[in-house]
């Protein structure tokens, strides 16, 4: 509990014992209404002086308004009747107060679990300076800078890993709690912890730039993105509080009018303006006014939890609707890394072709081209290659020590008026063109992940319409991954224009309330991301252009995470909507018996902060989502 917390209890136990004291002693007149109206003050002074800064504000209507009203009003009414009966204004303040208590609680609660979850904030690098190693702040940590990381603390930025090896635990980034090898001469991301040995790493981005501030930006900027239902509630209070305080107006004064008027009887105004002053207690919409903006960020900080990070509650509405899901094929249901399966050349050696071709592929961010390099196998010289130049879909042209040298599919030798010798292998062909003639081609080959084909099961399972697979890979290579994985439909050969119109063509051809999802590496692929009604981007192997373009983000790269995605969704969106049920209809069936007096303000309160606790308790469920 903080202070302002702790100081709402002591006057809650204060005011509840002068309550006690109050009805023991037999104090009459003036001196109780003074002892009373002491006690009213102590717990209600806040909610007067808010309510009056609304009205000075010229923003009457809203929650501390009606309690105010509520409540001076029932004290003006036990003064004008001389009941003497102030315990029931006092009541509802008081529990107003207990409920807005364990609200502010709960609240709070939830961020801090959800900020803990995400403390992945590094306070710290060791940077390695003549020898000594000086702890700085992350932020100026230049790029290609040396840090070292100790067992026991976190990455604080991107680097590659120059000596040690290790094992981390990334379960803050990615929920995986099986701890990741780590070994020299692979890349490391900031915000996991290192467990076991000491890392010397090489720096390969600034803190800024770094993962672990994109996955907080993102999560910290993720609820001011509002969903629908969040934006109906804000108006549904605009329109709802100033109508029923009407409404208690109109209870007030129209039937004992019509009392005075119609049948010429004393008209009976303190039992309606008693009625009205229950209607209000009753109506008070803080129930949905607070559980259902809590019931998104449980529902984003749960996903977080589970290594999916979700851009805004807007985005968790839709992502419930998803009923087709579109692939990319390459790092997104394969792992990207190809292997080299053969090699067959005709005017130069093996060895000499692997190395144009990882000389000319040496910009490039493409999986193929990563996986060129690797297979050459050694350092790369890059002051050899000039005028490279990237076609997407297509390949890379580049000059190698002044020579011309292109490697890609068979549309980029067309292209070059080259005609590529067809292969019989099963698998991703890269033709080489040197020189300006056919110089024969490489044969690699991709491996699906290990849960792809889960995945698509548990989208099935999860209702999803139709799962797509797109690419820009030959036909044969879709078709066998296709038919491995149980993918619907297939589509290849694809440019990754053809894929924004592929996706065009089937966000046309589905209902109003069927959303589509895309999900890819963004090599290649951030266009469809950004065209599609929710992006899906793979967040350690992606390219930052499709994190940034992307609406969800799947931290450890694993398709099974896209049915979790959508069933936190789900879940979050059920619990919004049985809160707002719940609350409307307690709410009206209460209103209902206040107006025609059978409900009492003891009622009435009960019922307000009962449905307010209860609807926050279903909120928080939001949070709970390992098991789904
Ligand atoms: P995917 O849709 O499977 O992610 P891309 O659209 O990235 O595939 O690429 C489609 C095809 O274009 C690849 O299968 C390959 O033949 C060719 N290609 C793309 N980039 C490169 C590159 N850098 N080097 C060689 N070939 C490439
Ligand atoms: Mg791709």
């Amino acid at each position: 509990m903080n202070r302002k917390q702790k100081k709402m209890l002591v006057r809650i136990v204060l005011a509840a014992a002068m309550v006690i004291c109050l009805g023991l002693l037999p104090v009459q007149g003036l001196l109780r209404l003074a002892l009373y109206l002491t006690t009213y003050l102590v717990i209600g002074y806040d909610i007067l002086r808010k309510a009056g800064r609304g009205i000075l504000n010229r923003q009457v209507f809203d929650e501390n308004f009606l309690m105010a009203v509520a409540t001076v009003g029932a004290f003006a009414l036990a003064i004008y009747t001389r009941s003497g009966d102030y315990t029931e204004a006092i009541a509802v303040m008081l529990f107003y107060q207990i409920g807005e208590l364990f609200q502010s609680y709960a609240v709070g609660k939830s961020r801090k679990n959800i900020s803990a979850l995400m403390d992945i904030r590094p306070d710290y690098a060791n940077v390695e300076r003549n020898g000594k190693l000086e702890q700085v702040d992350p932020d100026e940590v230049s790029i290609g800078s040396m840090i070292v990381v100790q067992p026991g603390e976190k990455v604080p930025l991107d680097g590659e890993v120059i000596e040690g090896s290790s094992t981390l635990n990334t379960s803050a980034l990615t929920g995986e709690s099986l701890p990741r090898e780590i070994q020299a001469g692979e890349a490391v991301i900031s915000g996991c912890i290192n467990m076991t040995g000491v890392l010397k790493i090489r720096t390969t981005k600034e803190f800024g730039e770094s993962t672990v501030s994109k996955i907080l930006d993102l999560v910290e900027n993720a609820s001011s993105r509002k969903s629908k239902s969040e934006d109906f509630i804000s108006k549904f209070a605009r329109i709802y509080t100033p109508a029923v305080c009407y409404a208690a107006l109109a209870l007030a004064i129209l039937p004992p009018l019509g009392q005075l008027l119609l049948l010429g009887a004393a008209p009976a105004w303190g039992t309606w303006l008693y009625r009205a002053l229950t209607f209000l207690v009753i109506s008070c919409p803080c129930a949905l006014v607070i559980s259902i903006p809590l019931s998104f960020f449980a529902g984003l900080g749960g996903a977080s939890k589970e290594g999916v990070l979700i851009k805004g509650s807007n985005y968790l509405e839709t992502l419930s609707q998803a009923r087709y899901v579109v692939f990319d094929k390459t790092g997104t249901l394969t792992r990207g890394v190809f292997e080299v399966n053969a090699v067959h050349h005709n005017k130069m050696s093996q060895e000499q072709l692997l190395e144009y071709a990882a000389l000319a592929e040496s910009a490039s961010s493409h999986p193929i081209s990563k996986s060129l390099q690797r297979a050459y196998g050694q350092e790369i010289d890059r002051s050899r290659v000039t005028d490279i130049q990237e076609i997407s879909g297509n390949g890379v042209t580049a000059k190698v020590d002044g020579i011309s040298v292109a490697a890609g599919n068979d549309k980029l030798m067309r292209r070059l008026g080259i005609e590529p010798i067809p292969c019989h292998h099963v698998g991703t062909i890269i033709h080489m063109a040197v020189d300006g003639a056919y110089a024969g081609h490489i044969v690699i080959s991709d491996v699906v992940k290990e849960h792809s084909k889960e995945a698509i099961q548990e989208l099935k399972r999860a209702g999803v319409k139709q799962t797509v697979m797109l690419t820009g890979d030959a036909t044969r290579v879709a078709e066998a991954v296709a038919s491995d994985l149980c993918v619907d439909r297939v589509f290849s050969e694809l440019l990754p224009a053809d894929k924004v119109s592929k996706v065009e063509e089937l966000l046309e051809g589905k209902g109003e309330k069927e959303k589509l999802a895309f999900v890819g590496d963004g090599i290649n692929d951030a266009p469809v991301l950004s065209r599609a009604d929710i992006g899906i981007a793979m967040g350690a192997m992606g390219s930052d252009a499709a994190i940034e373009a992307a609406d969800v983000v799947l931290m450890d790269d694993d398709p099974l995470k896209i049915a979790k995605a959508i069933k936190i969704s789900r879940k979050c969106i059920r619990i919004v909507y049985q809160n707002i049920a719940f609350a409307l209809t307690v709410k009206f069936a209460c209103m209902a018996l206040g107006a025609v007096g059978i409900a009492n303000m003891w009622l009435a309160i009960f019922a307000d902060v009962g449905v307010m606790i209860l609807a926050i308790l279903n909120a928080i469920r939001a949070l709970f989502v390992r098991r789904l």
